[in-house]
């Protein structure tokens, strides 16, 4: 694994600490979730679930998670075969790829994407053919896209709402991926840690609700957003029981189980009323355009997002090295950290000017981020 290097993420947080620079580098929101689900992990810490939940899951989480996916999707999942609930979504994602791909299994990507799809590949001994989404619209050509599948091919990772871009596949877009991989008898993953995030546009569509998807996909979530818990680390996979049975066969060796303490919490966040997630929406919308009109108050074009934690800012007018930008001048004279696009691409010269900003802060915090940029620190 020497070739991935310490995560983006944990450099740029790092970078933030020792300049003092405002931490618009790794998404985590800096306000707590609801005090209800807070409430849920005291109370379970207390009344002694200490040890050792299930490997599958907690019974309420399990439950509240088919649920969840009736409620907002009218996905049908039964609670004892179709539901593995994992150490966020990073265990999901890295034990549904070490439990289907393998040497000489090729996994279709869009970049740019989340840094752990690439790594976990590696681990699989698998290999990546990417597909490039591209600044300002992120859109997915057709013809790079059919030219990414082979006979090779295993498995197609999808991830959206989309981590940096903020972009939501359409339906019309899913159904062309999902078309393809059945065309070639390959998997689905996809990652839907922002579902919760839809700000504007169209709604988020998840693959397994499309015709004849359901069989071939597995849909992974989190915690970790939807309830300000990032640190809770507490995801899930669902999907057909013989694959979810592969997944637990991995994830057993990885981690065993999950947390005891957060899971029941989750469950509780999972049945919250639609005004909890209708004020998610409002409170990240506002925080979105805060610093959507500071970037651009900046001088900085912005792509704006329809969902998540970020924004992509193209930051030529300070500099023309996005990397050396985030390392260098962003927080030392502006006294603002953000993370080069260049780094979730296998193709850097895609994004070289790029800068990804997270807005899942304090409406004061974008304020006097937005004020750094425009006055140079
Ligand atoms: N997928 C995406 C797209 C993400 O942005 C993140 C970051 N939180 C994760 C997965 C990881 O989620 P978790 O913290 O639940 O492992
Ligand atoms: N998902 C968050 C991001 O993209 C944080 C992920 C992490 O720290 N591993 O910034």
């Amino acid at each position: 694994m020497a070739a991935f290097g310490t995560t983006i993420f944990a450099q740029m947080s790092a970078l933030a600490t020792t300049t003092g620079a405002i931490n618009l580098g790794q998404g985590f929101p800096d306000t707590d979730g609801p005090r209800e689900v807070l409430d849920a992990a005291v109370e379970a810490l207390r009344s002694g679930r200490n040890q050792y939940p299930p490997g599958r899951g907690v019974p309420e989480l399990l439950s509240a998670i088919a649920t969840h996916q009736r409620r907002f999707y009218d996905i049908e999942l039964d609670p004892a075969s179709d539901i593995l609930v994992t150490v966020g979504a990073t265990e999901a994602i890295a034990a549904s790829v070490l439990a289907l791909c393998g040497p000489g299994d090729e996994v279709v990507l869009f970049e740019p994407y989340y840094d752990s799809y690439a790594a976990t590949v590696a681990l699989a001994g698998a290999t990546l053919r990417t597909v490039p989404l591209r600044f300002p619209d992120f859109a997915i050509d057709e013809a790079e896209l059919r030219a990414a599948f082979s006979e090779r091919t295993r498995m197609v990772l999808v991830n959206t709402p989309h981590n940096p871009t903020g972009k939501v596949f359409t339906a019309a877009e899913l159904a062309l991926i999902g078309q393809l991989a059945a065309e070639h008898g390959a998997w689905v993953v996809t990652d839907e840690v922002y579902e919760h995030l839809v700000l504007d546009g169209p709604p988020h569509v998840p693959m397994a609700t499309l015709p004849g998807m359901a069989e071939r996909t597995l849909t992974i979530s989190s915690g970790g957003k939807t309830f300000s818990t990032t640190g809770w680390k507490v995801g899930w996979v669902t999907g057909p029981a013989e694959a979810i049975s592969a997944v637990l066969a991995v994830k057993q060796f990885l981690t065993f189980v999950g947390s005891s303490t957060y899971q029941p919490a989750i469950a509780v966040g999972l049945g919250l009323p639609d005004t909890f997630y209708t004020g998610l929406r409002e409170r990240m919308t506002e925080q979105r355009d805060l610093l959507c009109a500071g970037l651009e108050a900046a001088g900085l074009p912005i792509a704006r997002p329809a969902a998540g934690y970020f924004v992509i800012a193209d930051a030529s007018p300070l500099g023309a090295d996005a990397a050396e930008l985030c390392r260098t001048v962003l927080p030392h004279d502006y006294g603002v950290v953000g993370v080069p696009v260049s780094v979730f691409h296998d193709d850097p010269t895609l994004a070289p000017s790029l800068v990804r900003f997270a807005f899942c802060k304090r409406p004061e915090v974008l304020e006097e981020a937005a004020r750094r940029l425009a006055g140079g620190g």
